[in-house]
């Protein structure tokens, strides 16, 4: 198996074969192909597993399908934490850049007023944390998630963990409902159950 029986665009293969990866692991091989077909998915997958890229491949194969003519903030990465908001912004732009998708990371320790301005020029992706994301939804003039296409919830256990279970809630609800949604979890707890019900429409599970 390789990247290329995905079908994926040229740009993405491209960035793909320089970032040095050759084969698919098993969570890219079940995911990817199903995300590209736009179902929702409730992944229990470890750090490690190569989530990062199950999610961003097809997030940003789909967003290439359909260009926008109008800048709008179209997908969003919910993350339980500042470094791990990092490594996925730092992957996004390496995956993307023989495309024009841009990306802005939204988390904390990062001036507000910076990330505002910069969320103003409407990225395509922001990568955030809940806590500061609800800062902007609550306090920044005009922004909005109302174009949100793709809604990923990374580490969804370790949002909860950390109490984020309100802030969630109020996140999601500020996006479309007709939307793509994947939700990634070390572990399959009633909470997270009750996140998938508020999430995820008809999910397809993948335990990897
Ligand atoms: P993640 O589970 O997304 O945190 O990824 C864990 C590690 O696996 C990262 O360091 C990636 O660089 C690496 N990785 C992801 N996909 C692949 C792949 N298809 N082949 C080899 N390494 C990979």
């Amino acid at each position: 198996e390789t990247f290329t029986n995905f079908r994926l665009s040229r740009p993405v293969l491209k960035a793909i074969a320089d970032m040095g990866y050759n084969k698919p692991t098993p969570i890219q091989t079940r995911s990817i192909p199903l995300a590209l077909q736009a179902h929702d998915l409730c992944v229990s997958a470890q750090t490690g597993s190569g989530k990062t890229l199950a999610f961003l491949i097809p997030m940003i194969e789909r967003l290439l399908y359909r260009p926008k003519a109008t800048p709008t903030i179209r997908i969003l990465i919910l993350v339980p934490t500042r470094e791990l908001g990092v490594q996925c912004h730092s992957v996004a732009t390496k995956l993307s850049k023989y495309t024009d998708i841009t990306w802005s990371l939204c988390v904390g320790g990062l001036s507000t007023k910076t990330q505002e301005l910069e969320l103003r020029t409407r990225p395509d992706g922001v990568i955030a944390t809940p806590g500061r994301l609800i800062d902007h939804i609550r306090n920044s003039q005009g922004f909005s998630l109302d174009g949100i296409e793709i809604l990923v919830i990374d580490e969804a256990d370790r949002i909860l963990e950390d109490g984020f279970a309100d802030e969630l809630d109020e996140i999601i609800k500020s996006t479309p409902r007709a939307r793509q949604s994947m939700l990634f979890s070390a572990t399959m707890t009633d909470k997270i159950e009750d996140l998938t019900k508020l999430s995820l429409t008809r999910p397809i599970r993948l335990f990897v």
